[in-house]
């Protein structure tokens, strides 16, 4: 029967389970509410057995504390105001045993016993305080009317009754504190409990989500990368690898997971670079170029980046350079080819002038801070013109490669150097070298000409090619200009060709004045 009650109020409770702030709430409702239905039969009994004996304020007061108590529930039910419900009630079932017991007599003695369970519920639906207080004053109470010195103004109550009903109530009372203390305890236990569970409810949450971020921006960027992604363990073998890096090398996902790396890499990088895991196991983020070979054996250059992931996982991220290698390549080609251009002699593929003067300067400069000799050597063909004239100017052009090829390999010193000032007429640069030493070469070089015996019909010197030559030589001095030098061999050059050709002439400063 009272499990069918309380099923019938848990009912009716549970549908409106949210409007409870909490279960301790809500069970104090639904003990209120049990009380309220056990009561009614024997409030209804005690109110009618008044009636019938005639005792209609007893029976007025019964009915009018059953009326408070059911305005209670409906407060409670409805969550107005819940603590001063329990407050009101409290004061309510006071008062009503206050009166009870004023009354006295076999009146009052004989309604003790339905005041069991009016005392238990308002002692289980007061505070812990609250029943304290109370206790307090019902036994002040009880002591004053047990009476026991028949003071003669308070005496209607029977002592012998009083003295029991007092003991009763204080082992109610006691029971009901400590029940109530230790309901309160575990409550705040339960509590402290519930809300240290819900913090590191939320605290994983929080981590979870973070962490479901992060690996979803991972996840973003291994896909959606423009480089290769390979994640390997320190051993070398690949645990995965992005779409990206399977298009780059050609591969499916089963030819590379499993694999080691240094299958992939060039033995040649390999043997340049070995493997740089220890460096990444130490946190450094370590940039390296490998040729990873591809599906079809070819190989492609990548600029690989590693990066430790964790103790078992690293990052390697590769962007394919092997386009841009390529045209890298090609433009230093090009810049070399330029460079060449601006500085080679296109026939002879001798130094140019541009390029001489360049080095002129350079070596002036240095041997005058060293205070070394520096001496030039200006070469002109002699009767070229007939030359081009009789054998034609294809002829002449083949004369003026064989004659600057020779000139070259008469030089020896990394220094020297030998360079086309235009039409026939060739310049070379001897730093560290004296007159005498110019001279010596300039001579050298007129007889390997000489000896190369290409016929010249129309020389007035020699029956084949022959050269006239200008030697200058000087220690190079801040004061003076390289071009002095120049215009020195040039005069020296005149006195060859002036003196019959085919000869060395040397002069000095003196023949500018
Ligand atoms: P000299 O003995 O006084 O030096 O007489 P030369 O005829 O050599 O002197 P000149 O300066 O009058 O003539 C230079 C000639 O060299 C003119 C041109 O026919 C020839 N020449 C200049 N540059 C080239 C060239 O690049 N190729 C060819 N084939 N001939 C050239
Ligand atoms: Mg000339
Ligand atoms: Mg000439």
């Amino acid at each position: 029967m009272l499990r069918k009650i309380q099923n019938l109020f848990f009912h009716l409770i549970s549908q409106r389970k949210h409007v409870f702030a909490d279960s301790d709430e809500e069970s104090r409702f639904r003990s209120y509410a049990i009380f309220c239905l056990t009561g009614l039969p024997v409030m209804l009994a005690f109110g009618l057995y008044n009636i019938a004996t005639a005792n209609y304020t007893l029976s007025l007061v019964i009915f009018t504390s059953y009326a408070g108590l059911l305005a209670g529930l409906y407060l409670l039910y409805r969550r107005i105001a819940p603590r001063a419900v329990y407050r009101v009630n409290s004061l309510l079932f006071l008062l009503l045993l206050l009166y009870m017991v004023a009354i006295g007599g076999n009146d009052g003695s004989k309604s003790l016993w339905c005041f069991v369970f009016p005392l238990v519920a308002f002692f289980l639906l007061g505070t812990r305080e609250g029943t304290l207080w109370n206790s307090l004053l019902f036994l002040i109470y009880q002591l004053i009317s047990w009476n026991p010195y028949k003071v003669g103004w308070f005496h209607k109550y029977h002592g012998e009754y009083s003295i029991r009903f007092s003991l009763a109530f204080l082992c109610v009372a006691t029971i009901t504190y400590f029940y109530e203390h230790y309901r309160f305890t575990y409550r705040t236990r339960i509590e402290e409990q519930n809300r240290q569970l819900n913090n590191e409810i939320k605290d994983r949450t929080r981590a979870e989500t973070a962490l479901r971020i992060s690996e979803e921006k991972y996840k973003a960027i291994y896909l959606q990368a423009a480089e290769g992604i390979i994640v390997m363990n320190p051993q070398g073998n690949v645990l995965e690898s992005n779409p990206q890096m399977l298009n780059m090398l050609g591969y499916s996902d089963e030819d590379l997971i499993g694999t080691n790396i240094h299958n992939l890499i060039h033995p040649e990088d390999l043997a340049q670079t070995p493997s740089q895991v220890s460096r990444i196991l130490k946190g450094e983020t370590v940039m390296l170029e490998r040729r990873l070979r591809t599906a079809v054996g070819s190989y492609r250059l990548f600029e690989q980046s590693g990066r430790l992931v964790d103790e078992n996982r690293i990052m390697l991220l590769y962007r394919d350079i092997t386009e841009r290698k390529a045209a890298e390549i090609a433009l230093e080609r090009a810049n070399l080819e330029l460079d060449k251009l601006a500085n080679l002699d296109g026939l002879t593929q001798i130094a140019n002038r541009r390029k001489f003067e360049a080095v002129l300067r350079k070596e002036w400069q240095r041997l005058s801070r060293e205070q070394l000799p520096l001496s030039m050597i200006i070469g002109d063909i002699d009767y070229f013109k007939q030359y081009n004239d009789l054998y034609g100017h294809q002829e002449g052009d083949n004369c003026l490669i064989t004659i600057a090829q020779t000139m070259e390999h008469a030089l020896h010193r990394a220094s020297d150097m030998v360079a086309r000032l235009g039409g026939e007429e060739f310049i070379i640069l001897l730093p560290n070298t004296n007159e005498d030493g110019g001279q010596h070469i300039a001579e050298d070089i007129r007889q390997r000409i000489a000896l190369l015996r290409i016929p010249h019909k129309g020389s007035q010197c020699s029956p084949y090619v022959s050269m006239s030559f200008g030697v200058s030589s000087d220690v190079p001095n801040p004061k003076r200009l390289p071009e002095d030098l120049i215009a020195i061999a040039d005069k020296a050059l005149y006195l060859a060709k002036q003196n019959g050709r085919n000869r060395v002439e040397r002069a000095d400063m003196d023949i500018l004045s």
